[in-house]
């Protein structure tokens, strides 16, 4: 049975305080990839209507930035509480459009949520420096200002959280913005711009704007010399073309690109906690996670007894509609996915592993991959290489410390990795060997609004949340004051 999408879930862009139509009234569907059905109709935006938002966001900046600190803080707050009232409808639109199961949409909504909360409370601890220079010649000021009008696109697999790990500490910081969401899940984003508008935000601090031509609409914007900033989550060779554009203006970029983690288990750790962490790290998301494992590095002497554990386990997982009770693995995002995942399967099975549990797509409608696990995966499998971005648990083995180190490390990526040991010293060694932004030590799950969130490598570049993620949105100016 499918699901209806909730009334008044709006389909128009979002620019300057107004619901409004493309230009030229172009629309486009949005499916909902559990049953292939069409959820809405929504306005498909073009360039034009991209540089209309900008003119906007163009506009607002300057009132918005001095709209005092606590007032932007107070703005963000109503939302965060708009949005606990909202939770169910938010989930619900998160289920239709993407397909993860609606406990997981429920978790992102806290998780999203708690940009707006954490970051309505940095609002008004934005601070500087003053001193008197070495030379005792003269006075020090160091203040910081918002960046200004800011771009941001988002992706599909995390639609309210990608959007509000940006959103929120913008408006904190007193920049204004344009959102570009991800073409596959815009309706999230519409609705937390109406939840924007509710909560008292002023016309034109955010806009949104939606579109099939997400390259065409956005490439006029990064050019744009009155924008001073553009934020992007998605995949690594998008990042790159948008660097690329960006760099022509000079724009400050944050870059959150993907990810092939790591997921380590020694010989001394805890394996019904390394079991339970895996069962997260993976299938969270339906595998469609930035953070998601990709690669599970487990020491000789404990990969039959890990593989068993979870092969057990994941066999025993509910898969179907996200709405339907239970549900623990949804459909993937597209039939291109359904097809990649498949292929990267048989590429692993052609070098050699074995298929413990799934191994391929399930019948439609929707599209659907059995969660899967791959025992004795051989180097040069190409899931080693690319994210799966699918139900896929790959296990490889390691002899012993150096070789996890070399082997977890060996990989163009550097988002997350996990940990799995009883070790403190040797959880500590990893803390410095391995080349990422982000660590599990005995977790699967390392997401908190309160931390920085972020890769190294081509996984990408500044951090989203925590005490830096505001840093991203202001820029730091020196004044000199003589003395006499
Ligand atoms: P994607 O790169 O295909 O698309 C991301 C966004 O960019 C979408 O809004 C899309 O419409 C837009 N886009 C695509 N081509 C563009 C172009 N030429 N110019 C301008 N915009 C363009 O990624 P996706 O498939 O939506 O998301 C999955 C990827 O995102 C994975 O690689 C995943 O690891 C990554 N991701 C990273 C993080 C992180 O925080 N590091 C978080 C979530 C997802």
């Amino acid at each position: 049975m499918t699901t209806a999408l909730p009334v008044g879930v709006p389909t128009q862009l979002f620019v300057d305080g107004a619901w409004t139509d493309a230009a030229g009234s172009k629309t486009f569907p949005v499916f909902d990839p559990a049953s292939g059905a069409v959820l809405a109709e929504i306005a498909d935006a073009s360039a034009e209507d991209a540089i209309r938002a900008l003119d906007a966001a163009v506009a607002a900046q300057e009132s918005w930035a001095a709209t005092a600190p606590r007032a932007r803080g107070e703005i963000l707050r109503r939302a965060f509480d708009l949005l606990q009232e909202r939770a169910e409808e938010f989930a619900l639109v998160m289920t239709l459009e993407m397909g993860k199961p609606l406990p997981e949409a429920r978790g992102e909504v806290v998780y999203g949520g708690e940009f707006l909360r954490w970051f309505s409370e940095e609002a008004v601890r934005i601070s500087g420096r003053y001193g008197l220079n070495p030379e005792g010649t003269g006075r020090m000021i160091v203040t910081q200002h918002p960046v200004g009008p800011c771009f941001f696109i988002t992706p599909w697999n995390f639609p309210l959280a990608m959007a509000t790990r940006k959103i929120a500490p913008a408006l904190a910081a007193g920049c204004t913005v344009v959102v570009k969401p991800a073409e596959l899940t815009p309706l999230t984003t519409l609705l937390f711009a109406r939840l924007l508008e509710d909560a008292g935000l002023p016309p034109g601090v955010v806009n949104v704007v939606t579109t099939t031509r997400s390259a065409d609409v956005s490439a006029p914007v990064i050019a744009d010399r009155r924008l001073r900033k553009l934020s992007f989550t998605g995949s690594t060779p998008v990042g790159k073309r948008l660097i690329a554009q960006a760099a022509e203006g000079v724009l400050r970029v944050s870059m959150e690109l993907g990810g092939n983690a790591p997921f380590v288990v020694f010989d001394d750790a805890d394996l019904d906690k390394a079991v339970d962490g895996a069962m997260a790290a993976k299938f969270r998301n339906i595998g469609q996670a930035c953070t998601a494992a990709n690669r599970f590095l487990v020491h000789e002497t404990v990969a039959d007894e890990f593989a068993r554990r979870v092969a057990e386990r994941v066999a025993a997982m509910r898969v179907g509609a996200g709405t339907d009770d239970g549900v623990q693995i949804g459909p993937l995002i597209d039939d291109k996915a359904v097809v990649k995942t498949g292929e990267l399967v048989q590429d692993a099975v052609g070098r050699g592993a074995r298929v413990l549990t799934g191994g391929s797509p399930i019948d439609g409608p929707g599209t659907f991959f059995a969660p899967t696990v791959l025992a004795g995966v051989a180097s040069g499998s190409a899931l080693l290489r690319e994210e799966i971005f699918g139900p896929v648990l790959a296990i490889t083995t390691f002899r012993d410390e150096d070789e996890a180190v070399r082997l977890a490390n060996d990989t163009e990526y550097g988002l997350v990795s996990y940990v799995y040991t009883r070790d403190l010293a040797r959880g500590h060694r990893m803390i410095d060997r391995l080349e990422t932004g982000m660590m599990g030590l005995n977790a699967g799950v390392v997401s908190n609004a309160a931390a920085p969130f972020g890769g190294v490598k081509q996984s990408g570049m500044g951090r989203e949340g925590g005490l830096e993620g505001i840093q991203e949105y202001l820029s730091t100016k020196y004044t000199l004051i003589p003395a006499d």
